[in-house]
């Protein structure tokens, strides 16, 4: 026979034997429940009704086990049946062996363990387990096959002989649980580390299950995990040690917590819809639904913003928004499920939680929001133009009034009233649904560090603006400083002020300002700031090519009379090791002082003379 015409058999007799899938068990949704598939192996097509009932065998058993039992409520189960060529197993292991063509192609004696049966067409198997409507990765097989036997790996396989149900459920135990055999054999001494599994321990004492000490003899016994020594389970018996009889406490929590962790227990939930608008003074009436019986006692409570609402206990919460701060919000419930079958549950998977992210409005507030803050470029050097691009939008129903978009740079991400200010829009005003895109370019100051800045946008840090949600009014962006070339700048380090060449002391209170020569490699060299009154041109000449950019008058002279006195504070000294000249200009108040513009400029000497002179800075007395 050709390989061509064999395919082809293979091919027609796939085809002629299409699979049958059914939900042999119903509880609910598949979202919301925990789905079961049962596989048949070695069943011939008219022994399909063979199948079924041994599906009902096991599943009338199952349903009569704790924690199954408990539970029963929480799971759906799929059968899906492939007809095979002939009934049974393989027996490689018997004189002569038989082999049978079966579907998944299960056998006695795998690994060389007699009662290990295991299909080996597993490929098949997930295949057709994924024909099933859900399934929580759960496959079982029932093999159609008196002679006992039954493994679990990926799938629980089992014999469908009497014990059938029993090894079943003790397959499950492995797949579902994820507990251990907990049956030993002879003359075997554990000398490993401590198992994963939960139902066995190295611990003499079984501190793993210490919860559960004294509860149905729970203590430890040896032997366990097929080691004779050196290895304890909790119970004297246990469905994980012998067929027969019931699982031990231990075994029974870890079926209920896999169980949990899969089911979503509220069923439904209103609102329907996870973000919920609230116009204040409005109330919100939010409820669920969930399928816990009532014989493992649930819990219902409520939460806002995270905090228990006191004596908020049942299916329905009524929130009063006029009773809280306009903006974002959670309202959460919680179903904790109080099953004696569960002591210890650290991941909390017997608690289900429904979290509505909640928006309180007022219909006559703006609500103004930067929804995207960018920069021109990523690296930049000390005095570089940059341009910030902020889309500003007001979602809020109702207008905004006039407003500023301002700027600032921090060295951390966190802004304070310290960061240096990029400058700022001023806004007449923004319609409800209106967007705005600005963009503005800044000089970065010529003291900028090699390291990173972040930069905010703030639109309305004054709070001029009555919004429904205050606390969403900025927008983060960075760029990564570089070192610059050499010059010799003055500018003001003041907070707000930097980099501008703009300032203002009134005379009236006085004030503080910062004049700051930046002289990065002129470090050791003197500096000298001035004061003149009188415009910057034609400047002072001081030494040949260098102009301060000054006019000299009497403000000149009584910044230097009184150089490096209470009003002139360092103005006089040395660039420090920082590559800065920090001046401290002080204004006392009512000096009796005019309003007077004018601007501070500084010159560099080292040992050959004058060096270099800086830019003016405006300062004016107001
Ligand atoms: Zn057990």
């Amino acid at each position: 026979m050709s390989r061509l015409f064999s395919l082809a058999l293979l091919a027609s007799s796939v085809v002629a034997q299409a699979p049958t899938v059914t939900t042999v068990y119903s509880s609910g949704s598949t979202q919301s429940r925990y789905d079961i598939v049962i596989l048949g192996d070695g069943y011939q097509i008219q022994e399909q009704p063979r199948f079924n009932q041994d599906v009902q065998t096991l599943l009338t058993s199952l349903f009569q086990k704790q924690p199954y039992a408990t539970f029963a409520n929480y799971y759906n189960v799929h059968t899906v049946f492939r007809a095979s060529v002939d009934s049974g197993a393989d027996q490689p292991d018997v004189t002569p062996p038989i082999y049978k063509n079966t579907v998944y192609d299960a056998t006695y004696n795998t690994g060389g363990t007699a009662r290990c049966l295991y299909i080996q067409n597993t490929a098949q198997a997930l295949a057709d387990a994924a024909l099933a409507p859900a399934n929580e990765g759960r496959v079982l097989v029932m093999v159609n096959d008196s002679r006992y036997g039954g493994c679990a790996s990926t799938f629980a396989v089992s014999y469908n002989g009497s014990s059938m149900a029993e090894v079943q459920i003790h397959e499950m135990g492995h797949s579902l649980g994820g507990l251990a055999d907990e049956y030993d054999y002879p003359n075997q001494t554990y000398s490993g580390g401590e198992p994963s599994s939960p139902n066995i321990t190295t611990s003499p004492t079984g501190q793993k299950w210490a919860h559960w000490h004294g509860t149905e003899g729970v203590s430890a016994f040896q032997g366990a995990g097929y080691y004779l020594y050196g290895l304890y389970r909790p119970k004297n018996n246990c469905l994980m040690r012998t067929l027969g009889v019931i699982l031990c406490p231990v075994c029974r929590e870890q079926i209920s917590i896999r169980t949990n962790a899969v089911v979503n227990t509220i069923a439904t939930f209103s609102p329907n819809t996870t973000n919920v608008s609230v116009s204040t003074p409005n109330q919100q009436i939010f409820s669920i639904t969930h399928f816990v019986p009532a014989t493992n006692n649930p819990v219902i409570s409520w939460e806002v913003d995270g905090v228990p609402v006191t004596g908020a206990n049942g299916p329905a919460f009524l929130l009063d928004s006029s009773t809280m701060s306009l903006g974002p919000h959670t309202v959460a419930v919680n179903v904790q499920d109080q099953t004696t079958q569960v002591r210890n549950d650290p991941a909390h998977a017997m608690r289900e939680t429904q979290t509505w992210q909640v928006s309180i409005n007022d219909p006559t507030a703006a609500q103004l929001r930067i929804p995207s803050f960018s920069m021109s470029q990523v690296w930049a050097q000390p005095g570089q133009s940059i341009t910030l691009n902020a889309q500003i939008v007001n979602d809020g129903p109702a207008a905004a009034g006039p407003f500023a978009v301002e700027y600032f740079a921090t060295t951390n991400q966190n802004w304070t009233p310290q960061s240096l200010y990029l400058g700022a829009d001023q806004i007449n005003g923004l319609a409800a649904t209106q967007q705005l895109n600005l963009q503005r370019t800044v000089q970065l100051p010529w003291s900028l560090e090699p390291r990173v800045y972040y930069v905010y946008a703030v639109v309305d840090r004054a709070d001029a603006v009555y919004e429904t949600n205050e606390n969403d009014n900025q927008r983060l962006s960075a760029f990564v400083g570089q070192t610059g070339p050499c010059g010799t700048h003055l500018e003001f380090v003041d907070p707000l002020t930097c980099p501008y060449d703009a300032n203002s002391v009134p005379v009236a209170t006085g004030g503080v300002v910062h004049p700051t020569v930046v002289a990065p490699c002129a470090v050791g060299s003197y500096y000298l700031v001035v004061w003149g009154c009188s415009g910057t041109t034609p400047g002072t000449p001081i030494a040949p090519g260098l102009t301060v950019p000054l006019n000299r008058d009497f403000c000149t002279d009584l910044g230097l009379i009184g150089l490096n006195g209470t009003w002139f504070a360092n103005f006089f000294g040395v660039i420090d090791a920082q590559g800065l000249g920090r001046a401290t200009f002080s204004l006392p108040a009512n000096t009796g002082l005019q309003a007077t513009p004018g601007h501070f400029a500084a010159m560099l000497m080292d040992a050959g003379g004058f060096s270099a002179v800086t830019n003016p800075v405006a300062i004016t007395l107001q």
